[in-house]
């Protein structure tokens, strides 16, 4: 028995290592580089929580807003997390995350933008602004999702002007939503002190997309008019050129 390939290995067959081998790095790199972005985002939101004195260059301010952008900061505090950050394998942030100062009591929220408030009749910590004519895209309808507005038990921060069931009612930009919480949905997981907002797409009919996907989301860069995206902005803290008071 004579086989003339023995020893050798097919064309193809070392091809479809090659290929494989290629991707496998390419894969690698990709999770070792969303892994140090996460890393380092995670430690200096801990400097932050340590000592927000000592960074209160890092902080936006509730009603300011960058030159030239469309939205107003809804709250106070250090954006520690941005949009396409991710956590965990598999997840994509579809938001940012606000982190107020620990040394403030409660952090108010307010209405970014003009828009038409929801809450659902299930939802503790949560609110969705309906805005008709997204500043950006005239005439597409955009949503924006406020969320994390209750203590880690679920005892809900949200304004009682709001209460669930509340149903397309208008609030002009600047109006008191809230304030910032902890609540994950379970109170043996709470998410630390924060606000996640998020913009979120229509469907098309008049009904805001699953927030829990990322694909449903937008990035909100161009909204607040600084870099919110975390596949661009790896490791800057996120700031303002001028600020429009
Ligand atoms: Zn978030």
């Amino acid at each position: 028995m004579n086989n003339r390939n023995h020893g050798k290995i097919h064309p193809i067959l070392l091809f479809l290592i090659s290929t494989l081998l290629v991707f496998l790095i390419v894969v690698i790199y990709f999770i070792i580089r969303e892994k140090d972005r996460t890393t380092s985002r995670s430690l200096r939101l801990m400097s932050w929580f340590r000592d927000p004195q000592a960074h209160s260059d890092w902080e936006i301010v509730a009603g300011e807003r960058c030159e030239g952008a469309a939205f107003i900061f809804p709250t106070n505090g250090y954006i520690g997390f941005l949009w396409g950050d991710s956590f965990r394998p598999g997840h994509t942030h579809q938001g940012i995350d606000i982190f107020g100062s620990p040394l403030e009591d409660r952090t108010p929220i307010i209405a970014a933008y003009d828009g038409y408030l929801t809450r659902l009749t299930d939802w503790k910590s949560s609110i969705i602004i309906r805005i008709p004519d997204d500043p950006l895209q005239p005439g597409r309808q955009i949503w924006i999702y406020y969320t994390h507005m209750a203590s880690s038990q679920g005892e809900s921060f949200i304004e009682p002007a709001f209460p669930p069931g509340t149903y397309d009612l208008f609030v002009e930009l600047g109006t008191l939503l809230g304030y910032q919480g902890n609540y994950s949905g379970n109170p043996g997981n709470p998410t630390g002190i924060h606000l996640h907002f998020s913009i979120v797409l229509d469907d098309g009919v008049g009904n805001f997309r699953n927030e829990l996907e990322f694909k449903n989301t937008i990035d909100p860069s161009p909204y607040f008019n600084m870099q919110l995206n975390a596949a661009i902005n790896d490791d800057q803290i996120p700031f303002c050129e001028n600020i429009d008071k």
